[in-house]
């Protein structure tokens, strides 16, 4: 495992890119091997597991949630949570600044714009992007900050189809960060790449990448006995 992810970090430290290293499923243990070798960002897709590791763990992990998040969940992690990938509507938003406000706190957050072909994966359509861009509620939420978007490529073998899924994500990020700019849109992460496509979407234009079975090896069945 170390040799692996040592050898990821550097390739992502020489283009300047964010990994974040996906630990869902797995036990606090590995999180703390890579803790030790210097991986201070850590993502997990639930809730639940999210808190049971985060008060096990140094209080200098940055926390990432990748995985679908439902607004009665989100107090529980407003409290510490470094970085929200997965929000998907105005009334998660407004929960979160809700939130965050109660916290004292400036919550960063990506928006999840859904580029794949499958209809299975969450996340916004291009369209209610840019309106949830334009509306004048977003405006008035102070205690958050948009600071890009995230999105899944098809999980396919075709290295054209997911590349060019990247490159529309890509497009978009660049024309939105030109947009829009305010006390809340500051556009500088655009988290896209997994395990399987990571090189693809850094060639097209990702800063942050969300990597689980390269690092930790495949996942174990998803903890349920919480
Ligand atoms: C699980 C997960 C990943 C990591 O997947 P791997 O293929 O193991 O790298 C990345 N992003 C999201 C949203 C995930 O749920």
């Amino acid at each position: 495992m170390d040799s692996n992810y040592l050898e990821i970090k550097k390739w992502c430290n020489e283009r300047k890119v964010n990994l974040v290293a996906i630990s869902k499923t797995h036990p606090v243990e590995s999180i703390t091997l890579l803790y030790k070798e210097g991986q201070r960002m850590f993502g997990e897709n639930k809730v639940q597991e999210i808190m049971m590791k985060e008060c096990q763990l140094p209080p200098d992990v940055q926390w990432h949630l990748v995985g679908h998040l439902q607004s009665n969940k989100v107090k529980f992690i407003a409290p510490f949570i470094s970085l929200i990938h997965s929000v998907d509507s105005l009334k998660l938003l407004q929960e979160i600044n809700k939130q965050a406000l109660k916290n004292s706190r400036i919550q960063n957050v990506l928006l999840q714009v859904f580029i794949a072909d499958e209809n299975t994966k969450f996340g916004l359509s291009k369209e209610e992007c840019f309106s949830l861009f334009e509306n004048k509620e977003t405006a008035k939420l102070k205690n958050i900050r948009i600071e890009g978007l995230m999105g899944m490529a098809t999980n396919s073998d075709d290295e054209k189809k997911v590349r060019k899924e990247f490159k529309g994500l890509k497009k978009m990020f660049d024309t939105i960060a030109k947009k829009y700019a305010s006390d809340n849109i500051e556009m500088k992460t655009l988290s896209m790449g997994m395990s399987s496509d990571y090189k693809i979407a850094v060639e097209e234009g990702s800063n942050m990448v969300r990597l689980g079975s390269v690092i930790f090896g495949e996942r174990k069945a998803p903890i349920t006995s919480l």
